[in-house]
C-alpha cells in the first residue's frame, strides 16, 4: 500500500496483537491501515549471537523486534486454554475468550501451524490430578499447538506477505510520542520527526515497548497498576524422567503454594527432549528453553517461578527482577548453573562438578557456580520445595544431579486500565498484548489485537 500521512488506524508494534489487529481490520473493511515497527522485517532480521557468539547489544534487539515480535524465534507453542497466557478473562469473560482463542487458533493454522493439537484426555486428567494432590500441587491441564521455531518464521512470512498488500508497513521507526487533540488519540510521532495522523491508534509495544508505554502513560495521566515478577531457575533433567507425563500432556502446568512463605510457584514452559538457552532481555542474560519439532535431545527442561506482587511503596518489580538476574551475570559472567545436590550441601558447582554428573548441559555458556549468592532465600526455599513436590509426579527429579540455571525471570508489564474492548482512558486509543500488561503469551496477545480491531470495525459501522 501506497505511504500518506493519514490512515484511519495506526498500529503501534508488529507483533502477534498489532498483527491481528491488522488482519481483523482489513479483512472486514477497506480502512486504510499503517502499521509501524521498530524493528525489520522478518527476512532481515539476524542476531549477531548466530555468528560471532557475541551479544552486541543491538538497539533494538533482533530477537525481540520486528515483524513477528518477540514471538517470532519463540518455540511457537500456542496455548489454547484460557487460564494461561494473560488476563483477558477478566475483561471479556472466560467464554467469549475461549471463542476467540479457537478463531485466532484457526487463522495460524491457516496460515501454516500444524494440524495436531496436544490435549490430555478425562482419565489422564483424573490420573496426573491425583497424584498432584499428594504433593499439594494444582494441576491445570493444557491444550497446545505447537509450531515449533523453525516453523514460527514461516507462519509469520506468509502473515506479512498477505498484509503487505493491504496496509503500509514502516519498518524501522520508532513511535515516539501520542498525540492527543481535546482528549481524543489523533496520531503519532516517530523517531524520524514524521507525524502520522489516525482516527483510532492501537499500541501493542509488547514488552521490548513496555517502558516507553510506562513513560507514555505518566505523560499522559492514564492510571496503570502494578503487575507481579516472577523470578525462579530452569530446571533439566533426563526425559526420561518426565516422559511418562509430557507423552501424554504437551505442557504439564502445576501451581505450588509454598509451605514455608504461601507464595505462588509454578511450572512454566516445558521443553521435553528441548535445549536451555540464552536470552538476553536488555542487556542482561537470562535463561530460557526451546524444543524443535525436527531436533531432539535427551533432556526436557522447564521453568520453577515464583511470583510476588510488591506492595507499597515499592513501584519497581522489574528493576528488581533485573537486579536478580544482574548479580547471576555478575558472579557467572553470563548464566549459572548448578547442580541441586550441590545447592542443597551449600557448594558451587564446579566444571569437574558438572562433567561426572548424569545429566549434561544442553546449554554449554553457561558458568558452573552457587545459586544461593544470587537468589533470595525466599526463593531458594520455594524452589526446592516444589521440586520436592514434583517428585510425587516425576520421581526423580528432585535428585541431586538435577541441573537449575539461573536465573529464569518474567518481567511484566504495568497494566493499563482499559475498557472491556481495551480502549485506554483516552477515547480512540487502544492498547493490546503483553505491553498493556493484558497478556503473556502469543494465543491471548492475538485475542487483544482480535478484540481491538473488532471494536474499531464497530466504532465504523
Ligand atoms: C524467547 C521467548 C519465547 C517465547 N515462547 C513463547 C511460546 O512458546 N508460546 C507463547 O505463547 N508465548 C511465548 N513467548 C511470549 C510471546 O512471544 C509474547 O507473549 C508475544 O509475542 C506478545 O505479543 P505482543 O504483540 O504483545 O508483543 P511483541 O511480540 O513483543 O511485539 C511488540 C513489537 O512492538 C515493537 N515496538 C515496541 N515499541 C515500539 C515503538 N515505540 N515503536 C514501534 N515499534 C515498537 C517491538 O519491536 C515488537 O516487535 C515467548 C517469548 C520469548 C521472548
Amino acid at each position: 500500500m501506497k505511504s500518506r500521512r493519514k490512515y484511519d488506524v495506526l498500529i503501534v508494534g508488529a507483533g502477534p496483537a498489532g498483527i491481528f489487529a491488522a488482519l481483523e481490520i482489513t479483512t472486514h473493511s477497506n480502512l486504510s491501515v499503517a502499521l509501524v515497527e521498530k524493528g525489520k522485517s522478518i527476512e532481515k532480521r539476524k542476531c549477531p549471537l548466530e555468528s560471532s557468539k557475541k551479544c552486541l547489544h543491538c538497539i533494538p534487539c533482533d530477537i525481540v523486534s520486528g515483524w513477528g515480535g518477540a514471538g517470532a524465534y519463540s518455540d511457537g507453542k500456542l496455548n489454547l486454554t484460557p487460564d494461561i497466557g494473560g488476563f483477558l478473562h477478566e475483561y471479556i469473560g472466560r467464554e467469549k475468550l475461549i471463542e476467540l482463542i479457537d478463531y485466532v487458533d484457526k487463522i495460524y493454522v491457516r496460515f501454516g501451524a500444524p494440524k495436531e493439537v496436544y490435549e490430555p484426555d478425562k482419565d489422564t486428567i483424573d490420573n496426573i490430578r491425583a497424584r498432584a494432590t499428594m504433593g499439594r500441587l494444582l494441576f491445570i491441564p493444557s491444550i497446545i499447538r505447537h509450531i515449533g521455531t523453525e516453523r514460527c518464521v514461516e507462519v509469520l512470512k506468509r502473515l506479512k506477505e498477505t498484509l503487505a498488500e493491504r496496509i503500509h508497513l514502516i519498518f524501522s521507526k520508532e513511535a515516539e510520542r501520542i498525540i492527543t487533540e481535546n482528549g481524543k488519540a489523533t496520531g503519532v510521532l516517530l523517531s524520524s520527526g514524521e507525524i502520522l495522523k489516525g482516527k483510532y491508534i492501537v499500541l501493542a509495544p509488547g514488552r521490548s515497548g513496555s517502558q516507553w508505554l510506562s513513560e507514555e502513560a505518566r505523560r499522559l495521566n492514564l492510571h496503570t497498576q502494578l503487575n507481579p515478577v516472577d523470578i525462579g531457575v530452569r530446571v533439566e533433567i533426563p526425559a526420561s524422567i518426565s516422559e511418562e507425563l509430557t507423552k501424554v500432556c504437551y505442557e504439564p502446568k502445576f501451581v505450588y503454594y509454598s509451605q514455608t512463605f504461601d507464595d505462588l510457584v509454578r511450572t512454566f514452559c516445558v521443553n521435553p527432549h528441548g535445549v536451555v538457552v540464552r536470552e538476553n532481555i536488555n542487556g542482561i542474560w537470562t535463561v530460557n528453553g526451546h524444543s524443535f519439532a525436527n531436533r531432539k535431545t535427551d533432556n526436557t527442561n522447564f521453568a520453577i517461578l515464583s511470583s510476588t506482587y510488591f506492595t507499597e511503596p515499592f513501584k519497581e518489580p522489574i528493576l528488581y527482577g533485573q537486579s536478580i538476574a544482574k548479580l547471576a551475570n555478575f558472579l557467572g559472567q553470563g548464566v549459572l548453573v548448578q547442580r541441586l545436590g550441590d545447592l542443597k550441601r551449600g557448594r558451587r558447582s564446579t566444571k569437574e562438578r558438572i562433567l561426572r554428573n548424569t545429566i549434561q548441559p544442553t546449554l554449554k555458556d553457561s558458568t558452573p557456580g552457587d545459586l544461593s549468592f544470587v537468589l533470595p532465600y525466599r526463593y531458594l526455599v520455594n524452589i526446592t520445595e516444589m521440586l520436592e513436590a514434583l517428585d510425587y509426579l516425576m520421581p526423580g527429579i528432585n535428585d541431586p544431579h538435577t541441573l537449575l540455571y539461573g536465573v529464569e525471570i518474567k518481567l511484566y508489564s504495568m497494566r493499563l486500565k482499559l475498557t472491556a474492548c481495551l480502549e485506554t482512558e483516552i477515547e480512540n486509543l487502544f492498547a493490546a498484548g503483553d505491553g498493556a500488561g493484558v497478556s503473556r503469551g502469543l494465543i491471548q496477545a492475538s485475542v487483544s489485537g482480535i478484540l481491538v480491531g473488532r471494536e474499531i470495525l464497530r466504532r465504523h459501522g
